[in-house]
């Protein structure tokens, strides 16, 4: 994808905030909320000015989560409970089943990474527009609609954001409702753009925050919403393990009634690059067709469909989240505790903490790459951050320990020998499960239509392959374009040529933002980028 292409110099706006957040998720709205009301609830007055960046178009329309929420900390950042209403829904029910092809076995016990009964339900897109409407009513300002598109440096020191262009064609010309984004200049810039951010991907790479980390690991989640058949008592959480998910790809789904007329349902799989066939929308289509889920769902609606990716493997793959004039937060830092299939929490308390620091260092006139280290030292003390340590140790991902402490290791042997059979099953099992749009399942491009995605079709490709010859050459032969399996988008096509050659073709205005592709490319050709602000999926209650 080439750059914008002018005749002329370009002219860009520029603007000046004190603390600029990139991300309205519930990482950087609550660092925004902490540093517009103290903590005391004392008046804004003489405090930062404070920017948020949100590339959907509207709050919470691009977040994605279960979501069953570990609340003890929101208090400290968001106020009592009572202020929340209907948005967290208490658990009031909850179990954990192993399913086999055809059957389901409750277990006797849960095991402790899955215990939620201090936890609360909720939809993270309801949960992030309250959030961002309490922020407005304190004095934030946010700019939905608005892709972070490039860090502005000053030698090694983050001093704002570029936000991308809008009005740029398929080719790269301006169009005649051509805009170049402005360049906002910031004293401090917070990366709080979930998993994989764009800019946190900048800064990591620049300033070698990975270095003496190890290789992080990721989670595929799938998600669904839809309305039963008939009407559910919320409160329920149910998780499964086994049946579809072999003991080498470990995975797991849930289950959750969000309201009378409200299913939240979806799988979680661990992704690899070197393990790249596996077809995650196939996964949860079968899962859907298992007996147990099944008689859930007959006569209900699927209202809605998204993926995202998620960050598993704890401290010793994330990066260091602090650098001159930056702080990274929540799953750009890759702070989930993926043993409990959580991070709202983490996001939560790393907005919160990252906005304290900011505090200290503004009321002393210091903000300096000294001062923001605190941050670490702070998420090194808080208590919600010590599983993390203990994620990577323990190969914790959601469900792995759970598999391993159920299954014996014979067992766990013989799956991991039908491994190779699962993955090519699993991934030739997507297409040709089509129904009718609302049945059970969907192929790809029917779930797709649920994602609600707008997206200007005139816009250079936001999703690239740096060398295409990798992909007609040794990918072809070594992993048979796994590209058209694991996007659970359907952006990618291969189209075999008359003369037998192959080529990928995208169709970016079919992408979830998920991040997948990034991680699961087995060469690291494919490059994901912001596509022009409010491009994407439009889900708000996800
Ligand atoms: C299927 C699934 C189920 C999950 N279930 C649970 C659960 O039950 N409980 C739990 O606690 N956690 C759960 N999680 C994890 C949880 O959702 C995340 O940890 C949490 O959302 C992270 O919050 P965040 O603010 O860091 O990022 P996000 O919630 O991802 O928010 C990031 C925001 O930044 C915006 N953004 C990104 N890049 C840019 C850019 N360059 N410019 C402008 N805006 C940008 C995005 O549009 C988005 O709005 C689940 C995750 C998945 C995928
Ligand atoms: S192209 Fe889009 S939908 Fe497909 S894997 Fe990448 S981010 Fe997800």
């Amino acid at each position: 994808m080439g750059g914008v292409v002018f005749k002329e110099p370009m002219q860009r706006e520029r603007l000046e905030v004190d603390v600029l957040i990139v991300g309205a998720g519930p990482a950087g709205l609550t660092a925004a909320h902490v540093l517009k009301t103290r903590l005391g609830g004392e008046t804004a007055a003489g405090l930062p000015r404070v920017l948020v960046l949100e590339k959907g178009a509207e709050l919470g329309g691009q977040v994605l989560s279960g979501a069953v929420v570990d609340v003890s900390r929101f208090p400290a950042a968001w106020g009592d409970e009572a202020a929340w209403g209907d948005l967290l829904r208490p658990v009031i029910r909850e179990s954990v089943w192993l399913l086999t092809s055809r059957s389901a076995y409750r277990l006797p016990w849960i095991p402790k990474a899955l215990r939620n009964r201090e936890c609360r339900l909720t939809s993270l897109g309801r949960l992030t527009a309250w959030m961002g409407e309490r922020c407005e009513e304190v004095g934030v300002d946010i700019a939905t609609g608005f892709s972070g598109a490039e860090l502005l440096w000053d030698g090694d020191r983050v001093v704002g954001v570029r936000v991308g262009d809008f009005g740029v064609a398929r080719d790269g010309r301006p169009r005649d409702d051509f805009q170049p984004g402005p360049e906002i200049r910031a004293a401090v810039t917070l990366l709080a753009e979930g998993v994989r951010g764009t800019l946190a991907q900048q800064a990591i790479e620049r300033c070698g925050l990975m270095t003496g980390k190890s290789y992080g690991t990721y989670g595929a989640g799938l998600k669904e919403l839809w309305r039963p058949g008939i009407p559910v008592e919320p409160g329920e959480v149910i998780h499964t393990l086994g049946y579809p998910f072999s003991a080498s790809a470990f995975g797991g789904a849930f289950y959750y009634t969000l309201a009378p007329d409200l299913v939240s349902l979806g799988v979680v799989v661990e992704i690899d690059s070197r393990r790249p066939v596996l077809d995650v929308h196939a996964l949860l289509q079968r899962w859907k067709e298992h007996p147990f889920v099944r008689r859930r769902l007959t006569g209900g609606t699927l209202l809605k469909y998204g993926a995202r990716a998620l960050p598993e493997s704890g401290w010793k793959a994330s990066p260091r989240p602090w650098g001159e004039g930056f702080l990274i937060l929540g799953d750009s830092a890759a702070f989930l505790d993926a043993s409990r299939l959580k991070g709202i929490h983490l996001a939560v308390e790393s907005g919160r903490l990252g906005a304290e620091v900011i505090l200290d260092a503004w009321r002393a006139g210091d903000l300096s790459e000294e001062r923001l280290q605190s941050y670490e030292d702070r998420l090194n003390q808080s208590p919600l951050f010590q599983p993390l340590r203990g994620v990577e140790a323990l190969k914790g991902r959601w469900m792995r320990g759970l598999v391993r402490c159920i299954l014996p290791d014979s067992t766990a042997g013989r799956a991991s020998a039908r491994r190779e059979k699962d993955e090519r099953s699993a991934a030739s099992g997507g297409e040709g499960m089509a129904e009718a749009a609302c049945g059970l399942t969907q192929d790809r491009t029917t779930s797709v239509g649920f994602a609600g995605i707008v997206y200007r079709e005139d816009q250079p490709s936001h999703i690239s392959i740096s060398d295409p010859d990798v992909c007609r050459r040794r990918c072809r032969v070594e992993f048979g374009n796994p590209c058209r399996w694991f996007c659970p988008g359907g952006v990618f096509h291969v189209a075999v040529r008359s003369e037998g050659s192959v080529q990928v073709e995208l169709e970016p205005g079919n992408c979830l933002h998920c991040k997948i592709c990034e991680v699961t490319d087995p060469y690291g050709v494919v490059r994901w980028r912001p596509p022009e602000g409010g491009s994407g999926p439009r889900w708000l209650s996800m």
